[in-house]
């Protein structure tokens, strides 16, 4: 049975709206995706039915409240097969969890140690690193890519030695759509002695992952890159880490004991989830996940690759078009420059077709002058998205050009 994309469509409410007086195409999804009916009822049903405090409250609603809070985590536990739900810390999204990340190696970075990351980081994965290693006078070692977008694995692979502390690379670039070789870049890192952590804000939209099977150390990944809402994510890592990990916000639901004078800490994940938290929409993270999971994997996986293969046979055939980012293995991310124009003016132009994607640097300011652009225009597909609606692109795209030229 081919997967069903009117289906899917049917669940996505935003997707009937028009733009400048055309139907909405919407092809931004690497910066967000939209949100399923069930996620939008999740929110308005959680406020309209038992809005309260957890884990505090001595009353029904904080009771069914944090009943459904901590099956959220239950879920993204299932979701990325932790060993322990404690290791499923919340956040605002996957830059805060990267940030508690480099504030725990930090404290214990000194100089002489070597940080690893690649030339394809958002600036989450890169500023952070390189302000934590300043810092330490710890070096940072920023392994290649090839014209093509990939790692060069072997560069990578030489740049690891007994001062690695820590690699850091995503697991697909939002730049440029290339999906790196996680499972093979973790036991190298692995076998040299080095943390891991990966960025899988852009990986995780893709397939659930098994992050015991993958052997890293820390998975960090933003609930609303997978059809949940924004201020919302997950940092995970293995428990013996974070246990013993500095506390890196204070304040009411991390601790244990508190005098005067001192204070000790909760036990995890509470320990580092300072303050009332984000119940609502972890809530709702929860079940867009659950109504992820629901779809045909392997159907969902085809049709995206089917989205991918058709934009880029027609943008190679398209006069004047150049594909930033042809890695053999590739999620449904299609970056491009215009001979004829600036990638704002072709964002503008779209626009106006009720066509929407990004441009500019997309938080890869460096990978930008790597690759010798200003920036890029780019069209990022999602499961709703429709073969007719990557025709509609291309079409918009050659009057682009006219206006252009
Ligand atoms: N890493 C990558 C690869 C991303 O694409 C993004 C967002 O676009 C981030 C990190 C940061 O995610 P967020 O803004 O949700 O914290």
């Amino acid at each position: 049975m081919s997967f069903d994309v009117a289906a899917v469509r049917a669940q996505f409410p935003i997707l009937n709206r028009e733009v400048n007086g055309k139907p909405l195409v919407y092809l931004d999804n690497a910066a967000t995706t939209q949100k399923p009916q069930c996620v939008i009822d999740a929110l308005v049903d959680y406020y309209s039915t038992c809005n309260s405090n957890v884990h505090r409250g001595a009353h029904k609603l904080a009771d069914e409240a944090t009943r459904r809070y901590e099956g959220a985590r239950d879920i993204v536990a299932g979701f990325i097969n932790a060993s322990a739900r404690e290791e499923v810390i919340w956040t605002s999204g996957t830059t805060e969890s990267i940030n508690i990340i480099t504030h725990g190696i930090a404290q214990q970075l000194k100089a002489g140690d070597e940080v690893v990351v690649t030339e394809m980081e958002h600036h989450a994965n890169l500023v952070t690193w390189q302000q934590a290693c300043k810092q330490a006078g710890a070096a940072l070692k920023v392994i290649p890519i090839s014209d093509l977008g990939e790692l060069d694995l072997e560069s990578y692979k030489a740049a690891l030695n007994e001062k690695t502390r820590i690699v850091a690379f995503p697991h697909v670039s939002n730049a440029l759509g290339t999906l790196n070789p996680i499972a093979d870049l973790t036991r190298w890192a692995k076998d040299a002695g080095a943390l891991v952590a990966i960025d899988g804000a852009q990986g995780i939209a893709h397939g659930a992952i098994d992050v015991q099977a993958l052997g890293c150390d820390f998975y960090s990944f933003s609930a609303h890159k997978l059809f949940g809402p924004t201020g919302m994510g997950v940092l995970w890592g293995r428990k013996e880490l974070l246990a013993e990990w500095p506390v890196w916000k204070t304040g009411g639901e991390m601790i244990a004991t508190v005098t005067y004078q001192d204070a000790t800490w909760n036990e995890l994940p509470y320990r580092l989830e300072a303050g009332t938290p984000n119940i609502a929409d972890a809530i709702a993270m929860g079940v867009a996940i659950e109504w992820f999971q629901s779809l045909d994997q392997d159907g969902l996986k085809q049709h995206e690759a089917k989205l991918l293969a058709r934009a880029t046979e027609l943008a190679e055939d398209f006069e004047g078009l150049t594909i930033i980012g042809n890695a053999k293995d590739k999620v449904g991310v299609l970056s491009f420059v215009m001979d004829s124009g600036h990638p704002a003016d072709i964002g503008f132009l779209l626009d106006k077709q009720g066509i929407a994607i990004r441009t500019g640097h997309h938080c890869a300011e460096p990978l930008m002058g790597r690759l010798n652009v200003p920036g890029t225009a780019r069209a990022s597909f999602s499961i709703y998205n429709t073969l007719d609606e990557v025709e509609q692109l291309f079409t918009a795209l050659k009057k682009v050009r006219m206006m252009l030229e």
